[in-house]
Protein backbone atom coordinates (compact mmCIF):
# COMPACT_ATOMS: atom_id res chain seq x y z
CA UNK A 1 0.00 0.00 0.00
CA UNK A 2 1.52 3.25 -0.90
CA UNK A 3 1.84 5.65 1.80
CA UNK A 4 -1.15 9.01 1.86
CA UNK A 5 0.35 11.98 0.53
CA UNK A 6 -1.28 13.85 2.81
CA UNK A 7 -1.15 13.64 6.80
CA UNK A 8 -5.09 15.59 6.90
CA UNK A 9 -7.46 17.10 4.89
CA UNK A 10 -9.29 20.01 5.58
CA UNK A 11 -12.59 21.03 4.33
CA UNK A 12 -13.48 24.66 3.89
CA UNK A 13 -10.94 27.31 3.57
CA UNK A 14 -12.25 29.90 6.10
CA UNK A 15 -11.40 31.14 9.24
CA UNK A 16 -10.96 27.83 10.83
CA UNK A 17 -9.65 26.06 7.73
CA UNK A 18 -6.45 28.32 7.18
CA UNK A 19 -5.75 28.20 10.99
CA UNK A 20 -5.76 24.80 11.48
CA UNK A 21 -3.92 24.20 8.39
CA UNK A 22 -1.60 26.55 8.88
CA UNK A 23 -0.62 25.43 12.37
CA UNK A 24 -0.75 21.88 11.32
CA UNK A 25 1.68 22.74 8.17
CA UNK A 26 4.02 24.11 10.64
CA UNK A 27 4.06 21.21 12.92
CA UNK A 28 5.39 19.33 9.84
CA UNK A 29 2.17 17.89 8.82
CA UNK A 30 1.17 17.38 5.27
CA UNK A 31 -1.68 18.95 4.48
CA UNK A 32 -4.69 19.65 2.07
CA UNK A 33 -7.12 22.46 2.55
CA UNK A 34 -9.79 22.41 -0.03
CA UNK A 35 -12.90 25.03 -0.94
CA UNK A 36 -15.47 24.81 -3.49
CA UNK A 37 -15.30 29.01 -3.11
CA UNK A 38 -13.97 30.85 -5.93
CA UNK A 39 -11.67 33.21 -3.74
CA UNK A 40 -10.41 32.26 -0.35
CA UNK A 41 -11.62 33.58 3.09
CA UNK A 42 -14.47 35.33 1.40
CA UNK A 43 -16.75 35.83 4.95
CA UNK A 44 -13.41 37.21 6.07
CA UNK A 45 -13.08 39.72 3.39
CA UNK A 46 -16.61 41.14 3.86
CA UNK A 47 -16.25 40.81 7.84
CA UNK A 48 -16.40 43.90 9.99
CA UNK A 49 -17.26 46.37 6.94
CA UNK A 50 -14.53 45.33 5.36
CA UNK A 51 -12.33 45.70 8.22
CA UNK A 52 -12.68 42.47 9.59
CA UNK A 53 -13.10 42.95 13.96
CA UNK A 54 -10.82 40.00 13.99
CA UNK A 55 -10.88 39.53 17.93
CA UNK A 56 -12.59 40.84 21.08
CA UNK A 57 -9.96 41.34 24.36
CA UNK A 58 -13.37 40.50 26.39
CA UNK A 59 -13.37 37.12 24.85
CA UNK A 60 -14.44 34.55 27.68
CA UNK A 61 -16.72 31.30 27.35
CA UNK A 62 -19.72 33.20 29.13
CA UNK A 63 -19.92 34.91 25.35
CA UNK A 64 -20.59 32.02 23.86
CA UNK A 65 -24.22 29.80 23.32
CA UNK A 66 -23.69 26.34 23.04
CA UNK A 67 -26.08 23.31 24.68
CA UNK A 68 -22.77 23.10 26.70
CA UNK A 69 -21.63 26.16 28.02
CA UNK A 70 -18.00 24.61 29.03
CA UNK A 71 -16.85 23.32 26.29
CA UNK A 72 -15.40 26.22 24.25
CA UNK A 73 -13.29 26.99 27.60
CA UNK A 74 -10.10 24.64 26.41
CA UNK A 75 -9.78 25.81 23.29
CA UNK A 76 -10.29 30.03 23.99
CA UNK A 77 -7.60 29.44 26.82
CA UNK A 78 -4.93 27.59 24.84
CA UNK A 79 -5.54 30.27 21.85
CA UNK A 80 -6.49 34.05 23.21
CA UNK A 81 -7.29 37.24 21.76
CA UNK A 82 -3.55 38.20 22.33
CA UNK A 83 -2.40 35.50 20.74
CA UNK A 84 -3.75 36.44 17.66
CA UNK A 85 -3.02 39.96 17.58
CA UNK A 86 0.67 39.29 18.68
CA UNK A 87 0.37 37.75 14.72
CA UNK A 88 -1.42 40.73 13.41
CA UNK A 89 1.34 42.57 14.90
CA UNK A 90 4.31 40.21 13.45
CA UNK A 91 2.80 41.02 10.15
CA UNK A 92 2.38 44.95 10.56
CA UNK A 93 -0.85 45.19 10.18
CA UNK A 94 -2.00 48.48 11.74
CA UNK A 95 -5.62 47.66 13.93
CA UNK A 96 -7.76 49.92 16.55
CA UNK A 97 -10.07 49.24 19.57
CA UNK A 98 -13.64 50.75 18.00
CA UNK A 99 -15.68 49.78 20.93
CA UNK A 100 -16.32 47.17 23.39
CA UNK A 101 -13.49 45.31 23.25
CA UNK A 102 -13.74 45.06 19.63
CA UNK A 103 -10.25 45.14 17.84
CA UNK A 104 -10.42 45.67 13.72
CA UNK A 105 -7.97 46.23 11.09
CA UNK A 106 -7.30 50.09 10.15
CA UNK A 107 -7.16 49.22 6.28
CA UNK A 108 -8.27 46.30 5.20
CA UNK A 109 -9.70 42.68 5.85
CA UNK A 110 -7.59 41.24 3.14
CA UNK A 111 -4.69 41.67 4.80
CA UNK A 112 -5.65 38.97 7.53
CA UNK A 113 -6.71 36.67 4.66
CA UNK A 114 -3.06 37.49 2.90
CA UNK A 115 -1.84 37.02 6.58
CA UNK A 116 -3.53 33.57 7.01
CA UNK A 117 -2.48 32.74 3.25
CA UNK A 118 1.15 33.23 4.51
CA UNK A 119 0.88 31.12 7.45
CA UNK A 120 -0.32 28.31 5.52
CA UNK A 121 2.79 28.80 3.01
CA UNK A 122 5.13 29.18 5.73
CA UNK A 123 3.44 25.51 6.91
CA UNK A 124 3.45 24.04 3.15
CA UNK A 125 -0.25 23.65 3.07
CA UNK A 126 -1.56 22.83 -0.07
CA UNK A 127 -4.53 24.99 -1.78
CA UNK A 128 -7.17 23.75 -4.18
CA UNK A 129 -10.17 25.90 -4.60
CA UNK A 130 -13.45 26.47 -7.25
CA UNK A 131 -14.78 23.05 -7.59
CA UNK A 132 -16.99 20.64 -5.28
CA UNK A 133 -15.74 18.71 -2.84
CA UNK A 134 -17.21 15.32 -3.99
CA UNK A 135 -17.60 12.14 -2.49
CA UNK A 136 -16.37 11.70 1.41
CA UNK A 137 -15.53 8.73 2.70
CA UNK A 138 -13.80 6.50 5.20
CA UNK A 139 -12.03 3.31 4.75
CA UNK A 140 -9.34 1.28 5.58
CA UNK A 141 -6.81 3.60 3.71
CA UNK A 142 -8.35 6.90 6.19
CA UNK A 143 -10.45 9.33 4.78
CA UNK A 144 -10.90 10.00 0.87
CA UNK A 145 -12.34 12.98 -0.70
CA UNK A 146 -12.79 13.36 -4.52
CA UNK A 147 -12.04 17.04 -5.79
CA UNK A 148 -11.02 17.91 -9.49
CA UNK A 149 -11.60 14.69 -10.75
CA UNK A 150 -8.94 13.22 -7.89
CA UNK A 151 -9.31 11.22 -5.19
CA UNK A 152 -7.21 12.26 -2.24
CA UNK A 153 -7.25 10.18 1.03
CA UNK A 154 -5.30 10.55 4.71
CA UNK A 155 -5.50 9.91 7.85
CA UNK A 156 -7.26 12.75 9.05
CA UNK A 157 -9.91 14.85 7.74
CA UNK A 158 -11.14 18.97 9.23
CA UNK A 159 -14.62 19.66 8.63
CA UNK A 160 -14.54 23.43 8.38
CA UNK A 161 -16.79 24.47 5.78
CA UNK A 162 -18.76 26.94 8.50
CA UNK A 163 -22.45 27.20 9.15
CA UNK A 164 -25.22 28.27 6.13
CA UNK A 165 -25.27 31.89 6.89
CA UNK A 166 -25.48 33.89 3.74
CA UNK A 167 -25.70 30.90 1.16
CA UNK A 168 -24.58 33.37 -1.55
CA UNK A 169 -21.23 33.26 -0.11
CA UNK A 170 -20.87 29.64 -0.62
CA UNK A 171 -22.22 29.22 2.74
CA UNK A 172 -23.69 25.26 2.87
CA UNK A 173 -24.97 23.30 5.52
CA UNK A 174 -22.44 20.53 4.15
CA UNK A 175 -20.73 20.42 7.93
CA UNK A 176 -24.14 18.93 8.56
CA UNK A 177 -24.37 16.36 6.63
CA UNK A 178 -21.18 15.17 6.45
CA UNK A 179 -21.31 15.06 10.68
CA UNK A 180 -24.31 13.26 10.02
CA UNK A 181 -22.87 10.56 7.96
CA UNK A 182 -20.43 10.20 10.53
CA UNK A 183 -22.90 9.29 13.36
CA UNK A 184 -22.71 12.68 14.94
CA UNK A 185 -25.40 14.63 16.19
CA UNK A 186 -26.70 17.77 15.39
CA UNK A 187 -27.87 20.58 17.27
CA UNK A 188 -30.70 22.17 15.45
CA UNK A 189 -29.34 24.94 13.54
CA UNK A 190 -31.02 28.69 13.59
CA UNK A 191 -29.81 31.97 12.11
CA UNK A 192 -28.47 34.50 14.43
CA UNK A 193 -26.66 37.86 14.76
CA UNK A 194 -30.02 38.55 12.26
CA UNK A 195 -32.47 41.04 12.06
CA UNK A 196 -36.09 40.51 13.38
CA UNK A 197 -39.02 40.94 11.22
CA UNK A 198 -42.21 42.49 12.85
CA UNK A 199 -45.53 41.93 11.61
CA UNK A 200 -49.19 42.28 13.27
CA UNK A 201 -49.53 45.33 15.87
CA UNK A 202 -45.89 46.37 15.44
CA UNK A 203 -45.90 47.22 11.71
CA UNK A 204 -46.38 50.67 12.56
CA UNK A 205 -42.81 50.92 13.85
CA UNK A 206 -42.02 50.06 10.07
CA UNK A 207 -42.70 53.92 9.80
CA UNK A 208 -39.69 54.52 11.84
CA UNK A 209 -37.42 52.76 8.98
CA UNK A 210 -33.76 53.99 9.50
CA UNK A 211 -34.03 55.79 13.24
CA UNK A 212 -31.71 54.18 15.80
CA UNK A 213 -31.26 55.02 19.84
CA UNK A 214 -28.82 53.53 22.20
CA UNK A 215 -31.76 50.82 23.87
CA UNK A 216 -31.74 47.88 26.14
CA UNK A 217 -32.96 44.89 24.24
CA UNK A 218 -33.69 41.22 25.83
CA UNK A 219 -34.89 37.97 25.10
CA UNK A 220 -35.39 35.91 27.38
CA UNK A 221 -32.73 36.26 30.22
CA UNK A 222 -29.94 37.60 28.06
CA UNK A 223 -29.89 41.38 27.48
CA UNK A 224 -27.58 43.70 25.99
CA UNK A 225 -26.98 47.87 25.70
CA UNK A 226 -26.77 48.89 22.29
CA UNK A 227 -28.38 50.42 19.59
CA UNK A 228 -31.16 49.16 17.97
CA UNK A 229 -32.52 50.19 14.47
CA UNK A 230 -35.38 50.25 12.92
CA UNK A 231 -36.07 49.07 9.69
CA UNK A 232 -38.63 48.86 7.11
CA UNK A 233 -38.82 44.60 8.09
CA UNK A 234 -38.65 45.08 11.40
CA UNK A 235 -35.99 45.39 14.05
CA UNK A 236 -31.96 45.37 13.63
CA UNK A 237 -29.02 47.33 14.87
CA UNK A 238 -26.31 45.75 17.51
CA UNK A 239 -28.71 45.45 20.32
CA UNK A 240 -31.17 43.33 18.38
CA UNK A 241 -28.65 41.17 16.37
CA UNK A 242 -27.49 40.05 19.64
CA UNK A 243 -30.71 39.26 21.54
CA UNK A 244 -31.13 37.60 18.16
CA UNK A 245 -29.42 34.91 18.67
CA UNK A 246 -31.13 33.96 22.48
CA UNK A 247 -34.48 34.56 21.25
CA UNK A 248 -37.26 31.51 20.08
CA UNK A 249 -40.03 31.54 18.20
CA UNK A 250 -42.92 32.83 19.25
CA UNK A 251 -41.23 34.75 22.69
CA UNK A 252 -40.92 38.57 22.48
CA UNK A 253 -38.06 40.78 22.77
CA UNK A 254 -38.34 43.29 25.10
CA UNK A 255 -36.74 47.04 24.34
CA UNK A 256 -35.66 49.48 27.55
CA UNK A 257 -35.79 53.02 25.45
CA UNK A 258 -34.61 54.87 28.60
CA UNK A 259 -32.18 52.57 30.21
CA UNK A 260 -30.51 55.39 32.11
CA UNK A 261 -33.64 57.07 33.30
CA UNK A 262 -34.55 56.56 37.52
CA UNK A 263 -38.14 55.09 38.32
CA UNK A 264 -40.47 57.75 38.84
CA UNK A 265 -38.77 60.13 36.48
CA UNK A 266 -42.01 60.54 34.56
CA UNK A 267 -44.20 61.34 37.80
CA UNK A 268 -40.89 63.93 38.53
CA UNK A 269 -41.51 65.47 34.96
CA UNK A 270 -45.02 66.50 35.17
CA UNK A 271 -44.16 67.97 39.12
CA UNK A 272 -40.83 70.08 37.22
CA UNK A 273 -43.21 70.57 34.11
CA UNK A 274 -46.93 70.10 34.27
CA UNK A 275 -47.73 72.02 30.79
CA UNK A 276 -45.47 70.02 29.02
CA UNK A 277 -46.38 67.05 26.83
CA UNK A 278 -45.46 63.07 26.52
CA UNK A 279 -44.26 63.66 22.88
CA UNK A 280 -42.28 67.44 23.97
CA UNK A 281 -41.03 65.80 27.29
CA UNK A 282 -39.59 62.22 25.47
CA UNK A 283 -38.05 64.41 22.34
CA UNK A 284 -35.04 65.42 24.11
CA UNK A 285 -34.39 61.97 25.43
CA UNK A 286 -34.88 59.79 21.98
CA UNK A 287 -34.50 61.01 18.24
CA UNK A 288 -38.14 62.89 17.31
CA UNK A 289 -39.77 60.50 15.20
CA UNK A 290 -39.23 57.84 17.94
CA UNK A 291 -40.29 60.00 20.41
CA UNK A 292 -43.73 61.05 18.67
CA UNK A 293 -44.43 57.44 17.89
CA UNK A 294 -44.05 56.20 21.30
CA UNK A 295 -46.11 59.20 22.77
CA UNK A 296 -48.77 57.92 19.94
CA UNK A 297 -48.45 54.87 21.18
CA UNK A 298 -48.86 55.56 24.83
CA UNK A 299 -52.34 57.38 24.17
CA UNK A 300 -51.75 59.91 27.07
CA UNK A 301 -52.90 62.96 25.01
CA UNK A 302 -52.80 66.74 26.22
CA UNK A 303 -50.44 68.14 29.58
CA UNK A 304 -48.66 65.49 31.70
CA UNK A 305 -50.52 67.91 34.70
CA UNK A 306 -53.87 66.16 33.39
CA UNK A 307 -52.46 62.93 33.98
CA UNK A 308 -52.63 60.75 37.02
CA UNK A 309 -49.46 59.29 38.27
CA UNK A 310 -50.50 55.90 38.10
CA UNK A 311 -50.61 56.77 34.39
CA UNK A 312 -47.51 57.65 34.43
CA UNK A 313 -45.81 55.21 35.77
CA UNK A 314 -47.89 52.78 33.66
CA UNK A 315 -46.52 54.67 30.41
CA UNK A 316 -43.07 54.59 32.38
CA UNK A 317 -43.13 50.91 32.64
CA UNK A 318 -43.81 50.46 28.90
CA UNK A 319 -41.43 52.54 27.53
CA UNK A 320 -39.12 50.48 30.16
CA UNK A 321 -40.57 46.65 28.74
CA UNK A 322 -41.65 47.45 25.41
CA UNK A 323 -42.55 44.20 24.34
CA UNK A 324 -42.35 43.81 20.43
CA UNK A 325 -43.85 40.24 19.31
CA UNK A 326 -41.35 39.44 15.64
CA UNK A 327 -42.79 37.25 13.35
CA UNK A 328 -39.20 35.58 12.39
CA UNK A 329 -35.90 36.69 11.41
CA UNK A 330 -34.60 37.90 8.54
CA UNK A 331 -33.19 34.00 7.73
CA UNK A 332 -29.68 32.38 6.86
CA UNK A 333 -29.66 35.17 3.76
CA UNK A 334 -29.35 37.97 6.42
CA UNK A 335 -27.95 35.71 9.74
CA UNK A 336 -24.00 36.67 10.28
CA UNK A 337 -23.76 33.35 11.97
CA UNK A 338 -25.70 30.25 12.80
CA UNK A 339 -26.37 28.71 16.37
CA UNK A 340 -26.53 25.38 16.72
CA UNK A 341 -24.70 22.95 14.55
CA UNK A 342 -22.54 19.48 15.45
CA UNK A 343 -22.92 18.91 18.82
CA UNK A 344 -20.32 19.21 21.45
CA UNK A 345 -21.16 16.15 23.29
CA UNK A 346 -19.47 14.03 20.51
CA UNK A 347 -16.45 15.98 20.31
CA UNK A 348 -12.62 16.26 22.21
CA UNK A 349 -13.00 20.30 23.77
CA UNK A 350 -9.22 19.62 23.80
CA UNK A 351 -8.36 18.48 19.98
CA UNK A 352 -12.33 18.92 18.16
CA UNK A 353 -11.91 15.27 17.10
CA UNK A 354 -14.96 13.19 17.34
CA UNK A 355 -15.14 10.86 19.79
CA UNK A 356 -16.54 8.11 17.69
CA UNK A 357 -14.85 8.24 14.79
CA UNK A 358 -10.83 9.03 15.07
CA UNK A 359 -9.27 11.10 12.72
CA UNK A 360 -12.20 12.89 11.97
CA UNK A 361 -12.26 16.80 13.44
CA UNK A 362 -14.53 19.51 13.41
CA UNK A 363 -13.52 23.25 14.11
CA UNK A 364 -15.19 26.63 13.98
CA UNK A 365 -18.72 27.87 12.85
CA UNK A 366 -19.67 24.14 12.27
CA UNK A 367 -19.39 23.11 15.28
CA UNK A 368 -22.36 24.23 18.25
CA UNK A 369 -20.63 27.14 19.54
CA UNK A 370 -21.62 30.78 18.78
CA UNK A 371 -20.26 34.03 19.57
CA UNK A 372 -21.80 37.21 20.10
CA UNK A 373 -20.85 40.31 17.60
CA UNK A 374 -18.14 41.85 18.03
CA UNK A 375 -14.80 39.97 16.67
CA UNK A 376 -16.11 36.54 19.53
CA UNK A 377 -16.60 34.54 16.23
CA UNK A 378 -13.61 34.49 14.81
CA UNK A 379 -11.71 34.10 17.73
CA UNK A 380 -13.51 30.79 18.39
CA UNK A 381 -12.87 30.11 14.67
CA UNK A 382 -9.02 30.60 15.20
CA UNK A 383 -8.20 28.99 18.67
CA UNK A 384 -10.73 25.63 17.60
CA UNK A 385 -8.56 25.84 14.48
CA UNK A 386 -5.54 26.04 16.37
CA UNK A 387 -6.55 23.38 19.05
CA UNK A 388 -7.20 20.68 15.93
CA UNK A 389 -4.18 22.35 14.13
CA UNK A 390 -2.18 21.23 17.50
CA UNK A 391 -3.67 17.63 17.52
CA UNK A 392 -3.17 16.53 14.00
C1 LIG B 1 -21.42 39.70 6.80
C2 LIG B 1 -20.66 39.02 7.90
C3 LIG B 1 -19.80 39.75 8.69
C4 LIG B 1 -19.12 39.14 9.75
N1 LIG B 1 -18.29 39.89 10.50
C5 LIG B 1 -17.62 39.31 11.54
C6 LIG B 1 -16.69 40.06 12.31
O1 LIG B 1 -16.38 41.22 12.00
N2 LIG B 1 -16.13 39.44 13.39
C7 LIG B 1 -16.40 38.14 13.73
O2 LIG B 1 -15.86 37.62 14.70
N3 LIG B 1 -17.24 37.40 12.97
C8 LIG B 1 -17.84 37.96 11.89
N4 LIG B 1 -18.68 37.19 11.12
C9 LIG B 1 -18.80 35.75 11.43
C10 LIG B 1 -17.56 35.02 10.86
O3 LIG B 1 -17.40 35.38 9.50
C11 LIG B 1 -17.72 33.51 10.98
O4 LIG B 1 -18.07 33.18 12.31
C12 LIG B 1 -16.43 32.81 10.61
O5 LIG B 1 -16.09 33.12 9.27
C13 LIG B 1 -16.55 31.32 10.78
O6 LIG B 1 -15.36 30.74 10.36
P1 LIG B 1 -15.36 29.28 9.73
O7 LIG B 1 -13.98 29.06 9.21
O8 LIG B 1 -15.96 28.31 10.64
O9 LIG B 1 -16.36 29.39 8.49
P2 LIG B 1 -16.21 30.27 7.18
O10 LIG B 1 -15.30 31.41 7.38
O11 LIG B 1 -17.59 30.53 6.71
O12 LIG B 1 -15.47 29.30 6.15
C14 LIG B 1 -16.08 28.14 5.64
C15 LIG B 1 -15.42 27.81 4.33
O13 LIG B 1 -15.94 26.56 3.88
C16 LIG B 1 -16.25 26.64 2.51
N5 LIG B 1 -17.33 25.70 2.22
C17 LIG B 1 -18.62 25.76 2.65
N6 LIG B 1 -19.31 24.71 2.16
C18 LIG B 1 -18.43 23.98 1.43
C19 LIG B 1 -18.54 22.80 0.67
N7 LIG B 1 -19.71 22.17 0.56
N8 LIG B 1 -17.45 22.36 0.05
C20 LIG B 1 -16.26 23.01 0.13
N9 LIG B 1 -16.08 24.13 0.82
C21 LIG B 1 -17.17 24.60 1.47
C22 LIG B 1 -16.66 28.09 2.29
O14 LIG B 1 -16.47 28.47 0.94
C23 LIG B 1 -15.72 28.82 3.25
O15 LIG B 1 -14.53 29.22 2.63
C24 LIG B 1 -19.33 37.77 10.03
C25 LIG B 1 -20.17 37.03 9.21
C26 LIG B 1 -20.82 37.63 8.15
C27 LIG B 1 -21.72 36.79 7.28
Amino acid sequence: MTAAPYDAIVLGAGAAGLMCAAVAGQRGRRVLLLDHADAIGKKILISGGGRCNFTNIHTAPDRYISANPHFAKSALARYTPADFLALVEAYGIAWHEKTLGQLFCDGSAKQIVAMLMEEAAKGGVTILHGQPVREVAHGADGFGVTFCERRFVAPALVVATGGPSIPKMGATGFAYDLARRFGLKVVEPRPALVPLALGGDDLLFRELSGVAAPVEARAGKAAFREAALFTHRGLSGPAILQVSSYWQRGDPVTIDFLPDAAPGWLVEAKRARPRATLASTLAPLLPARLAQTLADRLALPGELGAQTDRKLVEAETRLKRWAFQPNGTEGFAKAEVTVGGIATAGLSSQTMMAKSVPGLYAVGEAVDVTGWLGGYNFQWAWASGYAAGQAL
